[in-house]
């Protein structure tokens, strides 16, 4: 199998990933290829349906997260991400609590 190194297009994170699931990650969103963590991210956005125009707005809206995390060098980025998954899924339980 064909192993390339794949650079994140929001936190810029390197990966090495067969070019198939390089193809397949870039298909699925918008021609860039995201991290693990990132895709959650960008697919927990889309699922929560906020963004109208779907999976291109939800990349990036991702990436100016992103963006905002790395010019902050005391925070993380990996430490965001994984505090605003967890604040989400906490919004999702308390959502159907009260439907
Ligand atoms: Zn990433």
């Amino acid at each position: 199998m064909d192993i390339e190194l794949a650079k994140c297009d929001c936190c810029g994170l390197k990966e090495d990933c067969t070019q198939d699931y390089i193809s397949q990650v870039k298909a699925k969103f918008d021609g860039k290829w995201l991290c693990g963590l990132c895709s959650e991210a960008v697919r927990d956005e889309v699922n929560r349906g906020k963004k109208p125009s779907g999976m291109e707005e939800a990349v990036k809206a991702h990436m100016s997260f992103c963006r905002k995390y790395k010019s902050n060098p005391a925070v993380r980025v990996a430490d965001g991400m994984r505090q605003m998954l967890r604040r989400r899924s906490g919004d999702v339980i308390s959502m159907e609590v009260s439907s």
